[in-house]
């Protein structure tokens, strides 16, 4: 995999783009005017691992929570502004690290560079964010959708320029996931900035996972994008979950254990499905990035996960418990949670 070279900008504390790891980020699903509520969600976002915060900033009275939410958390927060320029310069002034307009909804050219210019002076990113379901109709109405938002993102990327801004950061989502493969392509290298990844609201956790997956997945692979947000109609900690699994497959990020387990078959002499639910739910407080098998059964599992640094292979009343394929012990069926968690324990 070679990476697409860009650009790097720091939103906040964070690096994006250039050699940086690719960022993980979410958004938070609070009413932004709870402050309390926003602030817990955004510490329950930096504990499962997101990095940079995107909150909705839909009128002014959230506008204005914004800079108490900003004082208590530590992760950088973008603004996400629709239509109303004035809510974007309330968000720089309350202190926003980034911000993310759409500009098929804010399209006076005044009111954006107004903002650009509030953005410049505090040297705060801002993400060009052009989604497929909200180009302006009348925007080149006869040329093919991916054209559409290319030009659209390259139109406005031309003007911030022209104003002397380069704190650019781009996305281009569709619900389409050929589409957004497509977009990115085309736009990867036509600019020096970084790419923010995302399938537009992919859907419920088991599809919307599997569609951010083979569309992010796929873009990765080609070396292009440096941010991604995984959207789920779920809870975000679920979606920045699902971002580093995307991330692990493909080797680009470490965090956190690998589970392996066997998909069970006639052989298993156990509930392998439940003992693998188990450890997975365990799992999640251990940061180490080891990997973990839970298998079937005692001929084939510790061969099938030879290069697991821990595993459990189940037999009938007794269970093997391997290392790197070896087998180290061995467990009374009654015990094989807690066994495989003991060794676990003692690797990470
Ligand atoms: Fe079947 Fe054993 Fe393979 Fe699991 S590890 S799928 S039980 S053969």
């Amino acid at each position: 995999m070679t990476r697409r070279t860009c650009k790097q900008l720091r939103i906040g504390h964070v690096t994006i783009g250039g050699d940086a790891p690719i960022v993980v980020q979410s958004m938070t699903k609070t009413d932004t005017r709870d402050v309390t509520a926003t602030i817990n969600q955004i510490k329950e976002l930096e504990d499962c691992g997101c990095e940079i915060v995107r909150v909705a900033v839909p009128d002014n009275e959230t506008a204005k929570s914004l800079a108490s939410i900003k004082k208590s958390v530590s992760l950088p927060i973008i603004a996400d502004i629709h239509f109303d320029y004035r809510l974007a310069l309330a968000a720089l002034q309350a202190g926003v690290d980034g911000l993310r307009l759409n500009p098929g909804n804010i399209g006076d050219r005044e009111q954006i560079a107004i903002v650009v210019a509030a953005a410049k002076e505090k040297e705060v990113p801002v993400r060009i964010g052009v989604n497929a379901g909200s180009l302006p109709v009348n925007f080149q109405p006869n040329m093919p959708l991916a054209e559409r938002m290319v030009n659209m993102a390259l139109e406005q990327i031309k003007f911030m320029e022209s104003l002397d801004f380069d704190l650019i950061k781009v996305s281009l989502k569709a619900f389409d996931v050929l589409t957004t493969i497509q977009v990115y392509q085309m736009i990867a290298d036509k600019i020096p900035y970084p790419l923010h990844l995302g399938i537009t609201e992919a859907g419920l956790p088991r599809t919307g996972a599997i569609r951010s997956a083979v569309g992010i997945g796929i873009l990765l692979h080609q070396g292009i994008g440096d941010t991604i947000r995984v959207s789920l109609s779920a809870h975000p900690c679920e979606e920045v979950l699902v971002a580093y699994e995307i991330l692990k497959s493909l080797g680009l990020r470490q965090r956190g254990p690998i589970l392996v387990s066997c998909p069970s078959c006639g052989r298993a002499e156990v509930d392998i499905i439940a003992l693998a639910e188990a450890v997975s739910k365990r799992l999640q407080k251990i940061s180490k990035p080891i990997k973990v098998a839970v298998m079937g059964c005692v001929v084939n599992g510790p061969g099938e996960a030879k290069d697991a640094d821990v595993g459990i292979a189940c037999g009938r009343g007794k269970g093997a418990i391997f290392r790197k394929g070896e087998v180290v012990n061995t467990t009374s069926e009654d015990s094989y949670l807690e066994a495989i968690m003991a060794e676990i324990n003692r690797i990470a």
